[in-house]
């Protein structure tokens, strides 16, 4: 165990009984809370929005902004220790929870993360591979950073950014000062075009006292910026699993991490592993350890913030796929849940969110099979037969 300031071997465990307290409160949270309550813990979460997917499970909600100080406060107050669902939370929320709780992972982790040029000049600084990057915040900027970096290259906005959105891929000169017009002078990273085989992500558990585990590579296909669909064990990147834990094992050590973290690769078709983002949370890629793992991603959460010993990321099936459901599964009126409910091979996940929008995630499919090929033809299948397709 590396030496380092967020974890202590002696540390007391925070046990079954006590209050865990999540900043968020969507499937993240959710999933985070099923696996809270299973191992006799409550958990009180809190974030602005009402109708939340965790509200639904959680024991106590807190409906508030991560602006108001004395609300955070008092949050922390009535829990034992903090932790989170998703990256964009103010630094000024987590300082304040921090006065009051230990918050896993802490505000460092946040602030590194939830900026695209810190976090990729972290990577930088701590000899980590990355897609190659530059900032383009000013147009003289942009025309260095294309300089250095050629056409294609991928312009996005430094902060709050997801599932691609406020990014463009630009081809031209004249396309990326278009872009970079879009964003008004928000901070902004300029990246080269990788032209990738695959997506992969690794997740990397560390608990409050220090103890690691690693699950992956998982591989993952986008559609429109989204994840669509993830498989493990996938033959053609199970190979890179020392390559990428590793790489994970550097990020969670440098950033002293003390929770569940996800690292999402590129891999070049020159065989390199190129970190392209990293997120201090359960990931949409590792849903499938619910059905597929001894212990679930949520549940080392849970187990690494509390000091527990971690579980085993053995899985129990020969193969898992996952397929998101957005809010266009919806499309031809209410799905066919009695097609997907009679498969045994397939699970069903819903988050209970009450509005289908396009684009939206609604909820995830996942399918054990004796062969990653075989488990991803059955998820899109059972997709499909969602749809009455
Ligand atoms: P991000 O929000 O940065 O994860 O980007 C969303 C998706 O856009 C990624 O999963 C990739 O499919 C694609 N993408 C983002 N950046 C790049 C890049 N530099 N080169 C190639 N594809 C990219």
């Amino acid at each position: 165990m590396a030496a380092s300031a967020a974890t202590n071997p002696a540390a007391a465990p925070i046990l079954p009984g006590a209050t865990l307290g999540v900043l968020g409160s969507g499937q993240l949270g959710k999933m985070f809370a099923m696996a809270a309550a299973r191992l006799g813990y409550r958990v009180h979460v809190y974030a602005p929005e009402h109708d939340a997917p965790a509200a639904d499970v959680a024991y106590r909600q807190t409906v508030g902004s991560f602006d108001d100080e004395a609300a955070v406060a008092e949050f922390a107050q009535s829990v034992d220790v903090v932790t989170l669902e998703f990256e964009n939370i103010s630094a000024a929320a987590i300082e304040t929870a921090a006065k009051f709780a230990p918050v896993r992972p802490g505000g460092r982790v946040l602030h590194t993360t939830q900026e695209r040029l810190r976090e990729k000049g972290f990577l930088r600084a701590a000899g980590i591979p990355c897609t190659p990057f530059a900032e383009a915040t000013t147009k003289e900027q942009l025309a260095a950073a294309l300089a250095e970096l050629g056409l294609p290259a991928v312009l996005k906005t430094a902060a709050w950014g997801y599932d691609g959105k406020g990014q463009a891929l630009v081809r031209s000169a004249s396309e990326a000062e278009a872009a970079h017009a879009a964003l008004n002078g928000a901070a902004a990273i300029l990246e080269g075009w990788v032209d990738f085989e695959c997506e992969v992500s690794m997740l990397a558990a560390r608990s409050a006292n220090g103890e690691e585990t690693f699950f992956g590579p998982i591989a993952n296909d986008h559609a429109h910026h989204i994840l669509d669909v993830s498989v493990y064990p996938q033959p053609r990147v199970a190979r890179l699993f020392e390559d990428a834990r590793k790489i994970a094992q550097a990020v969670v050590r440098e950033l002293d991490v003390v929770g569940l973290l996800c690292v999402e690769f590129f891999l070049t078709r020159d065989g390199r592993l190129l970190v392209n983002e990293i997120a201090p949370r359960p990931h949409n890629s590792g849903h499938l350890t619910i059905d597929a793992c001894n212990c679930s991603q949520f549940e080392q959460q849970v187990r690494a913030v509390c000091g527990l010993p971690l579980g085993s990321f053995e899985t129990i099936v020969p193969a898992a796929a996952m397929a998101n459901l957005l809010g266009d599964v919806w499309a031809n009126g209410e799905p066919r849940w009695e097609k997907v409910l009679a498969d045994p091979q397939l699970r069903l996940h819903l988050y209970g969110k009450t509005e289908a929008r396009p684009g939206r995630k609604m909820g995830h499919l996942t399918a054990i099979a004796g062969s990653a090929e075989e488990a991803v033809a059955l998820v899109r299948e059972g997709r499909e037969a969602l749809m009455g397709r």
